[in-house]
């Protein structure tokens, strides 16, 4: 239990947001990039994908600009290996495509390149515009200043200055290896400092995603915050609200699913983005003093942690389950407590939870079903004595639910010895199983169904988790 406990006290712990010296960057005025040449960087080719390679040199030969740019170039000057290799170009999409025959245009916002190379695409994007400069009907910006469509190409500098931090605005030039830094992007990557480009706070009321990002990226990269992009963080968290929920389900998986978990969950929490994101779940976290469910949650996102640290699979599912498992506890509490059948209240408390989530995040069906059947298997668990036990072997979702129970069990939450009860079932041959659920433990033979009432249907969430 001790680990434990000093696990949850470290995530008690409030780190004050760091505090590097300087301003926001500036609005640029003109000024030239700064090139670093081949010898004062550490690029190599031979950390670049062949097939990356090939797309860059195709459009130089065909005399058009061709750069990497973003998160590869980021990622290179690290020593790490690029997820994915992003190459922009003066060349219009439809150029792009003239050189290459195994290419294709995506996306209406913005229109995009994609040459496939076997399973490897490489996207080739055309150097986007600036926003000031963008006549009206070629940008539109909703409520709150977020752009809702951008559509105008520019030159390498004005895409430079509309990226999101500095450090993910370094270009490598294919024609001399330089690389090009118009925003001193360099500068903050060697101090290990994540900082917007322009105004913080209008850049995060433009996208009000990149105040998830700057946090994926500082715990991914080990890098700072910069104290004029931390500060605003707290106000304008609630911005996430008008992020349309199908966005936030792809940032939440990128943050949770880095294989930094639990880092990246206490750095939610602490600038409160994650309450934009999980209400119901940070109401039950800010209510518990002695940090019951933040233990459970904490060795729930260890886990997870640990299995991509293992390079084993992580089931969104699981995770979700995970995350709003305290809400659907509480609730489901409270309805037994009041005499509904533990089965029951599941079942009715897990659809309103889940409903209500949908409106923050849009969760899809193959996600959101399975979550369910995971807490609603939670009180059948309990029931060890006759067929039952055998019968939930069978479920497709049995082996999650029983490891989501060893969760529960390990913090605390749910009972060791049902855990226990378990691990031995699954171990043993059939005549050992027949007698375990003679005995039943002498324990939990329907003991909730027995003082169970069924109480009167309440109406159904709005939502049902697309029921
Ligand atoms: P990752 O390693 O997660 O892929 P990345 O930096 O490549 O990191 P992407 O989401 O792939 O992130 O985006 C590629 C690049 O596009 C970024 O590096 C950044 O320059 C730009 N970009 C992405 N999202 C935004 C945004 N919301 N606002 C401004 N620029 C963005
Ligand atoms: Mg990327």
């Amino acid at each position: 239990m001790l680990p434990i406990l000093d696990f949850v006290k470290k995530l008690f712990r409030i780190d004050r947001a760091p505090a590097t010296p300087g301003k926001a960057l500036e609005v640029p005025q003109g000024s030239g990039p700064r090139v670093y040449s081949r010898s004062e960087h550490t690029i190599s080719r031979n950390s670049i994908s062949e097939n990356a390679l090939k797309v860059l040199y195709r459009l130089r030969k065909a005399d058009f600009q061709a750069y990497l740019v973003g998160g590869c170039v980021r990622d290179l000057l690290l020593g790490y290996e690029p997820k994915d290799f992003d190459v922009v170009t003066d060349a219009h999409p439809e150029q792009v495509r003239a050189v290459f025959r195994n290419c294709r245009l995506i996306g209406r916002r913005f229109r995009l390149a994609h040459v496939h190379f076997g399973p490897e695409i490489v996207e080739v994007a055309t150097f986007r515009g600036r926003s000031e400069e963008i006549g009206e009907g070629d940008r539109v910006l909703g409520s709150g200043g977020r752009i809702l469509r951008d559509n105008v190409y520019g030159t390498i500098e004005e895409d430079a200055w509309r990226r999101d931090f500095t450090v993910n605005a370094l270009y490598y030039n294919i024609r001399d290896f330089s690389v090009v830094d118009y925003v001193g992007g360099m500068e903050d990557h060697r101090a290990g400092v994540l900082r917007l480009i322009g105004d913080p706070e209008q850049r995060y009321r433009e996208d009000p995603v990149r105040m998830l990002r700057a946090i994926r990226f500082s715990v991914k990269l080990g890098f700072t915050i910069h104290q004029s992009c931390a500060e605003p963080l707290h106000r304008l968290a609630h911005l996430l609200a008008g992020v349309p929920a199908a966005r936030l389900y792809d940032e939440v998986l990128k943050l949770l699913m880095s294989g930094y978990a639990v880092q990246t969950f206490e750095q939610l929490r602490h600038y409160r983005l994650f309450g934009a994101l999980f209400p119901e779940t940070e109401a039950c976290l800010a209510q518990e003093p002695e940090g019951f469910p933040l233990t459970f949650l904490a060795k729930a996102l260890e886990n997870t942690d640990a299995r991509l640290q293992e390079n084993k699979g992580v089931a969104p599912f699981f995770l979700f389950a995970a995350l709003l498992w305290e809400p659907v506890r509480a609730a489901a509490k409270a309805r037994i407590e009041e005499g509904d059948n533990d089965v029951f209240a599941y079942q009715e408390v897990a659809n309103e939870v889940m409903g209500r989530q949908l409106r923050h995040i849009s969760i899809p069906r193959a996600v959101g079903q399975p979550a369910r059947e995971v807490w609603m298997l939670q009180p059948r668990l309990e029931r060890i004595k006759g067929v039952r036990p055998f019968k939930l072997l069978t479920h497709p979702r049995f082996r999650a639910a029983y490891d989501f129970l060893l969760v529960r069990a390990a913090t605390g939450e749910a009972d060791p010895e049902l855990a226990d009860w378990w691990t031995r079932f699954l171990g043993a041959d059939d005549a050992e199983q027949r007698a375990m659920t003679r005995e039943g433990g002498g324990r939990r033979s329907g003991r909730s169904r027995s003082r169970g009432r069924r109480g009167p249907r309440p109406p159904r969430a709005t939502q049902n988790a697309g029921d």
